[in-house]
Parts: structure tokens; sequence; C-alpha cells
């Protein structure tokens, strides 16, 4: 038996009593103020960016480097959530990765859906972690000032800050209970999901060795974050959803602050690498269900072609790729003659760039159709 963590089982377990049952009484007596349910929104989404866009993609994964103005942003609204420092959190976060679903990860899904929701801070000791896999974060002054003072700030940004804007319209009580403690009890679950259910619920679209999934109902209550089996994957990229379309609220703000010169060497994983990832893990699907019905069948008619229609496409979309830059250089070389050409191709490459990108996201999707016809069977 595991010796109890009393602090963090106490936090647990009162922040959501306190949360929940405020709210309903607010609401039971009319007392619930549209200003406090808009602030305690917005103070969310600044809270949740704080910890996917600060704690996990920048000081985690290093997935991009940021102003200085932006990463004390991260860390003093990061501890409104609750979920420690940057030091804490990355220790445990980048042993995740490492020794993923090993007993040596600290939210081990193999030990429960329950146990990696919430479970292992419940019995997770202060002395369990050792900081030698953050050494590189110690040396930054903003992160050794927040992990200081952890404690007083959390307890500022999280609860009486809260609480005391909400006072702006006399909305005290609304503030503590609403904007403080059920935003508290929704910051942390949200992020606990993602251990959790993206580790257990929706597609693996790149790897099969790992629990992490894909799944576009978790990356919308957690800021982009569900596209999970790609980011196991690729931890690197500053992306969860590559695609356009993917809901990924972090990866708009990193690009946002990309923008205005307030972030910088954005890492993106090469479309290459993505697809042969993705080819790959068909292969090897294939591989291992051979005794499946219809599996060769499935393999020559479904497999193939996709497969070869993606190729042919990255090989277009790499030329081009390639064209489009020397042209570029050309006119940053100031070789005038280039000038009136690079107009006319810009518009000509983009348009073409995007029919095959539309091109590659259909002949990828036609291999994942292919899994959806054939169950595992071995
Ligand atoms: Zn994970
Ligand atoms: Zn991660």
């Amino acid at each position: 038996m595991r010796k109890i963590n009393w602090t963090n089982t106490l936090f647990l377990t009162i922040t959501p009593i306190l949360g929940v049952s405020g709210f309903v009484w607010l609401w039971a007596q009319h007392m619930i103020a549209w200003q406090t349910i808009l602030f305690t929104v917005i103070y969310s989404f600044a809270t949740g960016l704080a910890i996917t866009g600060g704690y996990h993609r920048l000081f985690s994964h290093q997935t991009y480097q940021a102003s200085p103005i932006v990463r004390f942003l991260y860390a003093v609204i990061g501890l409104a959530a609750f979920e420690g420092s940057v030091l804490e959190w990355c220790s445990d976060h980048r042993r995740h990765h490492r020794f993923v679903d090993t007993d040596k990860d600290p939210y081990n899904i193999n030990q429960g859906f329950w146990y990696a929701h919430i479970g292992w801070l419940l019995v997770n000791q202060p002395s369990d972690r050792n900081f030698a896999n953050v050494a590189d974060l110690q040396k930054d002054p903003i992160v050794a000032f927040q992990h200081k003072y952890n404690i007083p700030l959390a307890l500022f940004v999280g609860i009486a800050l809260p609480t005391l804007l909400c006072g702006l319209w006399s909305d005290f009580i609304g503030g503590f209970f609403i904007a403080a403690m059920l935003r508290i009890t929704l910051a942390q679950h949200l992020t606990f999901c993602i251990n959790s259910v993206c580790h257990t619920f929706g597609k693996r679209t790149y790897s099969e060795k790992q629990t992490a999934r894909d799944n576009w109902f978790t990356a919308f209550f957690t800021f982009g974050e569900g596209f999970h089996n790609f980011h196991h994957q690729f931890p690197l990229d500053f992306r969860n959803g590559i695609r356009y379309f993917h809901y990924d609220p972090t990866k708009w703000l990193i690009y946002g602050l990309s923008k205005v010169n307030l972030a910088w060497d954005l890492k993106r994983v090469e479309v290459k690498q993505i697809v042969s990832a993705r080819i790959n893990f068909y292969e090897k699907w294939f591989n291992t269900r051979l005794n499946c019905s219809n599996i060769h069948n499935y393999y020559s008619k479904f497999f193939e072609p996709a497969r070869a229609r993606a190729l042919s496409v990255l090989m277009n979309l790499e030329k081009t790729s390639q064209r489009y830059q020397q042209l570029k250089q050309h006119v940053q070389q100031g070789k005038a003659r280039y000038e009136r050409s690079y107009a006319l191709r810009k518009r000509v490459y983009r348009n073409y760039l995007k029919q095959q990108q539309r091109a590659l996201a259909q002949a990828m999707s036609q291999l994942s159709v292919v899994t959806k016809k054939c169950p595992v069977s071995a």
C-alpha cells in the first residue's frame, strides 16, 4: 500500500466540493452574475493555454522559443491551475514521454484509468521526483523564481486575484466559488483527461507502440492537446493537430505570438516524415492482422493504391516546394528579372500547394478507411 499524499488529496477533494456546491447554491439563489461567468471562461482559457502553450509545449518540449515576457506570463498564470511549478510539472511530463506505459511513467495508464487520471497524484510523494531531467530549466531565472514562490503565487493568481477581480462588479462570493474553486476543478480535470482519456479513447494513427490516441473530442476541451498519438510520436512539433481544421488553439496562440515576434523558432516535423510514419504504421498494422479475413484483399485493393497515391503527391509537393524556394532565393538576391515571374508563380504555387495538400490528406484518409473495415483479430 502506497502512502497517501494528504496535501494533494485534501486539495483535490475540497476544491471540487466547494466549486460545485457553491455554484449550485448560487444558482438556486439566482445570484449568478453573467460577468463572473464570462470572466471565468476567459480566465480558464488563459490558465489552460498557459499550461498547454507554456508548461507543456514550451517548457517541457521546447517546441519553440519565446520572449521573457511570454515565459513570465506562462509561469505566473499557469500557477492558477494549481498543477505545481514548471519544474515539477515538466519533470513528471518528461518522464511520462520517456517511459510511457511502464512503471517509471508517473501516470502510467496500465495501472488503470483512474490512476492515470487522478490516483497518481494522491500517492505521489515529492521525494519521488528527481529534477535531473529538468536541469536545463533550473538555469532559467523565471522558472527558478516561480518554483521558489510556487505556493504563495498560486494562492494569489488562482484564488485571491479571481475573487478580487469579480469584486469589481460586487460579486466576491461568485468570484471565490466559480472563478476560483470551480475553475480550478475544471482546469485540473481537463488536464488530467490528457493522461487518462487520451491514453484510452480515440484512434492510433502513427504508432501502436504506445497507448496514446488521437481524439478530436478531447482536443476540444484540452485546448488542442487531444491529438495525443501524434504528440507522442512527434513531441518536438509545436502543433498537436497538424491539419488547418484540427481544433488546436494552443498552436494558433503560438503561431499568433510568432507573428508579433514574441515567439520564434517554431518546430514543425516535415510532411515527408509524417507521411512515412503513417505509411509505416499501416504496414505494421497489416502485418499484425494477417489472419483477419480478407486482409490480403484489403491490402492490395485499398492500401497499396492509397500508399502509391500518397507517395506520388508527396513527391510533387516536394518538387513544387523546391522550385518555389529557388525562385524566392533569386528574388532575394536581387535578380529583378525573376520578380515578375515570382509574383505570378507565388499565386500559382499557393494554389497548387493547397491542391496537393488536399490530395495528400485524401490519400491519408483512404489509408485509414481500411482499418475501419477490418477490425483487430490478432
Ligand atoms: Zn501522454
Ligand atoms: Zn508532451
